[in-house]
């Protein structure tokens, strides 16, 4: 449907254009979508209306004023809800919302209750794991935009994998993992994921495959990055999507933490433990290390010791994020602290079920963090300046270690290539890192060099970020 648009993307008939924003239901993805959905409305005047899963719904408490939000049910079964792969979930959902149509009927009456209230719906902003709902707004003729929460180099990658297999690089051979991808540097094999290594080879490449048609079939891709950290990537990005023949545009907008000013406990799946906001208060500046191992991915019962225990061992005073969940097998309850843990680290450690993080980067007194290297993660630390130590866990968390580790140098790899962590290596490797002499300056000063680079591209009229905007919402306007 062709809508007349002023400037400021008021309808002629005076109502104003709606979106409809589709988040996959995890944290690294809610929140960024959510931001987006904020960033949008404000700078755009655009309606939002937010489609959500009933499961790990946002708090209606805490939700935006002004955004609509509709439930659909995620089909999933309960034994895969409870599972601990990210890939089966999100399988799942697309396979009961294919079957279900609960996305297509939700859409359309969405557009129908939009339509008469005048404000027209120019399109739906997925994420790129949903080709359900992509097929369901075809379906009904409402183009796509698709959100990536990952960086524009894990989007390029993602693009790649006939080329990675074409040329040998995948599957990975034991005797290659060093091998660097020349095509894709600072990346080494270690740092792709392998379909061919997990489990359930024909999810994981399902998965791929939806990701890279997602992308294809959208009238836009918006990434949470900026240009002046990925500027190589992005290039390659859009050369490469021009070269399909398709007009598909790239907008970087991020870090969208920062651009939005939505409260973090409005798209926070969990209550953040203010505690440790005081408890950081009463450190010495830049002497603590904050450590969280993100929302998804547990880890073994055996390594979750090796964490503590190195914690402990270091000697550092340290912030650590246990929360419900992390350990593996157990399903979503508290992970029990190893015995004499919580003696060993009095008055030194601070353990809690989940930090505002956000807020805890940006404390004077936290001057590393140890990340699983998430990608919101990463970019939160980029733009507080907190050079990192990482211990990536799964997807795309290797290639953004191996990034900060070669191409940005804002902090390093913690025991590369070990697969199995040790508490003596990692106190050891722990203070080396906080207290690395002169070897650390060069990683400070690229950590200080980024977050001015984050602060720049947020500056409004000129910042790179703040332009980006501009266009997305002209592109919005046009579709
Ligand atoms: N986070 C938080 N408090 C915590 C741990 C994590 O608010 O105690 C937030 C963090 O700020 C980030 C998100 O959870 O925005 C995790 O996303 P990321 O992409 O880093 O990792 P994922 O959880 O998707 O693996």
């Amino acid at each position: 449907m062709a809508v007349v648009v002023d400037d400021d993307g008021l309808t002629r008939g005076g109502g104003r254009r709606r979106i409809v924003l589709f988040p996959l239901p995890f944290q690294g993805h809610i929140s960024p979508m959510l931001q987006l959905a904020d960033v949008l409305h404000r700078r755009g005047h655009l309606a939002v209306t937010v489609l959500h899963t009933a499961r790990n719904a946002p708090d209606p408490a805490a939700r935006p004023d002004g955004f609509d939000f509709v439930p659909v049910p995620d089909g999933m079964p309960a034994a895969v809800a409870a599972s601990d792969d990210p890939l089966e979930k999100i399988l799942a959902m697309n396979a009961a919302m294919d079957t279900s149509g609960c996305v297509r009927d939700a859409l359309a009456s969405i557009l129908l209750s939009a339509t008469e209230e005048q404000q027209p719906v120019s399109c739906l902003i997925m994420d790129t794991a949903l080709p359900a709902a992509q097929k369901a707004a075809a379906a009904l003729g409402l183009p796509t935009v698709v959100l990536h929460t990952v960086s524009a180099a894990s989007t390029r990658l993602y693009r790649s994998y006939a080329m990675l297999h074409d040329k040998g690089y995948l599957p990975a051979q034991e005797q290659e993992l060093n091998r660097p991808v020349k095509e894709l540097p600072p990346l080494r094999v270690s740092d792709l994921f392998d379909p061919s290594k997990h489990p359930d080879q024909e999810s994981a490449n399902k998965i791929l495959d939806g990701n890279f048609r997602t992308t294809s079939n959208s009238a836009g891709v918006v990434i949470n990055t900026f240009e002046a950290l990925e500027t190589p990537e992005l290039a390659a990005l859009r050369a490469e999507l021009g070269s399909t023949g398709t007009s598909t545009k790239v907008f970087a907008i991020g870090p969208l933490h920062e651009l939005s000013a939505i409260d973090a406990a409005a798209s926070s799946l969990q209550e953040q433990d203010g505690s440790c906001i005081s408890w950081l208060d009463t450190q010495a500046p830049g002497s603590v290390l904050y450590a969280s191992l993100g929302s998804v991915i547990p880890v073994q019962k055996d390594e979750f010791a090796e964490v503590a225990w190195g914690l402990a061992g270091s000697g550092v005073p340290f912030l650590w994020v246990v929360r419900r969940g992390l350990v593996a097998g157990g399903g979503e309850s508290d992970p029990d602290l190893p015995d004499g843990f919580e003696r060993a680290v009095e008055g030194r450690g601070k353990v809690v079920r989940w930090a505002p993080q956000r807020e805890a980067l940006a404390h004077g007194a936290v001057g590393g963090f140890w990340t699983h290297s998430g990608w919101n993660s990463t970019l939160e630390s980029v733009h507080e300046g907190v050079p990192m130590l990482c211990r990536p866990l799964f997807g795309d968390q290797p290639v953004n270690a191996r990034y900060v580790g070669e191409a940005w140098k804002n902090g390093v790899l913690l025991m590369e290539g070990e697969k199995k962590l040790e508490r003596g290596k990692i106190a050891q490797a722990i203070r080396a890192f906080m207290d690395p002499g002169e070897k650390g300056d060069e990683m400070r000063e690229r950590a200080e060099e980024l977050r001015r680079q984050s602060a720049a591209c947020l500056e409004p009229g000129g910042g790179s970020t703040c332009r980006a905007v501009d266009e997305l919402v002209d592109h919005i306007l046009s579709l």
